[in-house]
């Protein structure tokens, strides 16, 4: 059967396919810890639940306008305005089924075949191959745990292309739980000044998993006159722990805006009309639902990183941000091929190897374009947390 030439450029997620895979080897009855997630092992709060549950009672169970309800954008626009001092319109929202969503959307509508979209890595594992769908070319910036996976201005100036469209950043980042401060991204800026035909998304995704005591800070924040060429994305889905919900939203120009809800009007319409009315409650309501996630968040990352950190030839920078551990494993990926343990250096023979050995499943970095590195979910208990870095060392030592 002829498949199209854009689907056959893609992959599967690898993030999916190692969680599935920890699930296939559960069911066959191994005791595998999952560190594969990327959801908080939180409930919804319940005041979100009941809105949906009314939503459900009233009958709010048909079609809504295509990018949202004119309730639940008022919602996002009065959230722009308090938690990030940022002003849109109506006409500059949209709603999506999921950050997912927004961001195929946004991809879709300004990319044509051959533009260029500069990427940092290690990067969110769907940004190269959305780019790929729209036959675009995605462009890495590579960073390490050497440069605290952030790029430089100077960086960014050499991967500047005429054919670039479009610049990603996504802070705090996944998986590298790095965060931007209000400086570094005032020198992207002024790169990105120079060169007006550039489209800026920036992924706020986990805007509230901030784990230091620094306030967010987004490109816009530090540089408020990239506004008419900036894409703000962000959604429920980690913040109020509704991934299963479907609910993203960005904000930014009219025009970008309108055309990413026709395509959206053309491929799914409008989100959930349920999951709108719950996103509008999380969003309306008490904010402080999120602090008890966060605490434990921070909890974990501050033992994860430290456990680590005592195997021998692994590294780990505790997390500014999301909830994941990006652990570096060069060493001892080196000393177990040095031992023929593994078959080759790469960090997907090192992940099977802690699968098959540890029972502990892992995301290799080269999922993420940063190949010999690890990324482990802390959205976890306690319990399964010490038990895993415990069977890693016993592997490892
Ligand atoms: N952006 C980043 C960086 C993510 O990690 C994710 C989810 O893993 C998303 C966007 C999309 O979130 P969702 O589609 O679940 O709302």
């Amino acid at each position: 059967m002829k498949l199209s030439q854009r689907v056959q450029a893609i992959k599967p997620s690898p993030t999916l396919a190692v969680t599935a895979k920890a699930a296939r080897l559960k069911a066959e009855g191994k005791n595998i810890i999952g560190l594969g997630a990327g959801e908080p092992d939180f409930d919804t709060p319940l005041h979100i639940k009941d809105a949906a549950i009314t939503a459900i009672r009233n009958g709010f169970t048909k079609y809504t306008a295509v990018g949202g309800t004119a309730s639940l954008k008022q919602a996002i626009i009065s959230k722009f305005k308090r938690e990030n001092s940022l002003d849109f319109t109506a006409g500059e929202i949209l709603v999506s089924s999921g950050g997912k969503q927004s961001f195929f959307n946004l991809i879709l509508a300004t990319i044509d075949p051959g533009d260029e979209v500069i990427i940092p890595a290690p990067y969110w594992v769907s940004y190269p191959d959305m780019v790929l769908i729209a036959q675009g070319k995605p462009v890495f910036i590579n960073t390490g745990i050497e440069e605290k996976f952030k790029i430089s201005a100077d960086q960014l100036e050499k991967a500047i292309t005429p054919r670039t469209r479009m610049f990603i950043l996504n802070s705090p980042g996944n998986p590298s739980g790095s965060v931007y401060g209000q400086e570094e991204l005032q020198a992207l800026g002024a790169v990105l000044r120079k060169h007006p035909e550039i489209l800026i998304a920036t992924d706020d995704m986990y805007e509230h998993i901030l784990l230091t005591s620094d306030k967010f800070v987004n490109i816009l924040n530090a540089c408020p006159d990239l506004k008419a060429r900036t894409v703000v994305l962000n959604g429920v889905s980690k913040a109020y722990a509704m991934t299963g919900w479907r609910i993203g939203y960005c904000g930014g120009p009219a025009a970008i805006i309108t055309a990413m809800e026709n395509i959206q009007s053309q491929s799914t319409s409008n989100p959930n009309s349920i999951a709108q009315m719950a996103a509008e409650a999380a969003l309306n309501g008490d904010q402080s639902c999120m602090i008890p996630m966060v605490e434990a968040f921070k909890e974990r990352n501050q033992f994860l990183t430290d456990a680590l950190n005592s195997i021998t030839g692994i590294h780990c920078l505790l997390s500014e941000g999301a909830f994941y551990a990006f652990a570096d494993a060069r060493q001892a990926i080196k000393q177990l091929q040095s031992q023929q343990v593994l078959q080759d250096s790469s960090d997907v023979a090192f992940c099977s190897y802690l699968l098959e050995q540890a029972e502990v499943a892992v995301v290799p970095g080269s999922a993420f374009g940063c190949e010999g590195y690890m990324r482990l979910s802390f959205a976890t208990s306690m319990e399964n947390l010490r038990e895993a870095v415990k069977r890693i060392a016993s592997l490892l030592s």
